[in-house]
């Protein structure tokens, strides 16, 4: 076996596939100490700037004090802290659904309720351009997996006239992780109305960024109904880690007794869950943030003067710029990197074939000369590059 790995590693180098760690020795910010350089960094979901504030930080500190640093049991036995309870309150009711239940990641619980809520004899109707996980998520439930075009809404209904499937759900990015674009919910919301279908959606990159006070993209759309299941992480926009899963009282009762992943697992340290307390009420009362971000994105897409290479149609703090080849888009991401600047290049398998791209994530944390600076080292990087 040992010999074919070393084979598929070779291949990776070869097709300009291999992915390689930065080792970071900073906090995570927009100014970062990687591989014992300075950067100027545009890679990280830390879209408020949240990851090291000083109340969060101090909120960690004394939660661990009074709390300890392990969860040590899972949540059904005698791990389900205080902390954890308040949080799953706090955050059913700031993104206005009934109940809520944590997750030690967004990876743990898209596996955790995919696979709880439905089984063989179901369907799940997922876009094609979902996360990694959504797609574990359903070929682990062992429903049938049904993929339409991204943000298809047609083809979509087209699979669930034929469906013949007991339970249906439709499962879908809100905010594309790769492309930064809003997925059409409203339409989703009514298709599953007139083909019975659940809507779960996944806000990893809306929660905190999208919608009144950051509540993420139900709050954009201004959406209220039974049949939706939502997702969101805790480590992108609330700069802590973890995730929640939110809905009907009954759903969430229902995971707490059959969603795997929580139930077999140890949750997150209370004391994650106390700095989540603060980090929510830090996006609640986020408007200036959110509102400094939307200049940053504006600015952008408005002086971002290039011949060639071209930002995609994202409204939001993510910013893909289409390169197209693998070893292009990677010659980009280096050069920036010479000049001090920090963009991944994200390359198939994570993007279609030939849309290779600089993956450029925005946060409140930047200043406008930090963009103006990106954008005039994206201009020389063409002139230099094509
Ligand atoms: C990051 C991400 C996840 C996984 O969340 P983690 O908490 O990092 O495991 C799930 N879905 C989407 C769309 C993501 O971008």
């Amino acid at each position: 076996m040992l010999v074919s790995l070393q084979k598929a590693l070779n291949q990776r180098a070869q097709d300009g596939l291999l992915r390689q760690r930065r080792l970071l020795d900073s906090p995570q910010a927009e100014h970062i100490v990687a591989d014992a350089q300075p950067y100027l960094s545009f890679c990280s979901n830390d879209y408020l700037g949240l990851a090291n504030h000083p109340k969060l930080v101090a909120a960690m500190q004394q939660a661990a004090g009074d709390s300890g640093v392990g969860s040590g049991a899972s949540g059904l036995v005698t791990g389900h802290h205080r902390y954890h309870d308040e949080l799953e309150k706090q955050l059913a009711k700031f993104v206005n659904l009934p109940a809520a239940l944590l997750f030690s990641t967004g990876y743990m619980a898209n596996i955790g309720v995919l696979g709880a809520l439905v089984g063989r004899g179901d369907a799940i109707f997922a876009d094609k351009l979902n996360h990694a996980c959504l797609n574990d998520g359903g070929y682990y439930s062992l429903a049938e997996f049904k993929r339409f075009a991204h943000n298809d809404v047609q083809a979509l209904e087209k699979l669930l006239k034929a469906s013949t499937a007991k339970h249906k759900i439709i499962a879908v990015d809100a905010v594309f992780s790769m492309d930064g674009d809003i997925a059409p919910i409203p339409e989703y919301l009514a298709l599953c109305e007139q083909y019975d279908a659940y809507l779960y959606i996944d806000d990893a990159h809306g929660f905190g960024v999208l919608g009144k006070h950051g509540a993420g993209t139900l709050g954009h759309f201004n959406l209220k109904s039974p049949r939706i299941i939502m997702m969101a992480t805790l480590g992108k926009a609330a700069g802590v880690a973890g995730a929640f899963v939110a809905g009907e009282q009954v759903v969430i009762d229902y995971l707490i007794q059959t969603a795997k992943s929580y139930v077999y697992s140890t949750p997150a340290p209370p004391a994650l869950s106390a700095t989540l307390s603060a980090s929510v009420k830090l996006i609640e009362s986020g408007d200036d943030l959110r509102a400094h971000l939307y200049d940053l994105i504006a600015l952008l897409k408005a002086e971002l003067k290039l011949n060639k290479w071209q930002l995609m149609p994202s409204t939001t703090s993510v910013q893909p710029l289409i390169i197209g080849d693998n070893f292009k888009a990677v010659a980009v991401s280096k050069y920036l990197q010479a000049v001090g600047i920090l963009v991944p290049a994200i390359r198939p398998p994570t993007v279609p074939v030939n849309t290779a791209r600089l993956r450029i994530s925005l946060s409140a944390a930047h200043s406008k000369e930090d963009v103006l600076r990106l954008i005039s080292a994206l201009q020389e990087a063409e002139k230099e590059l094509t």
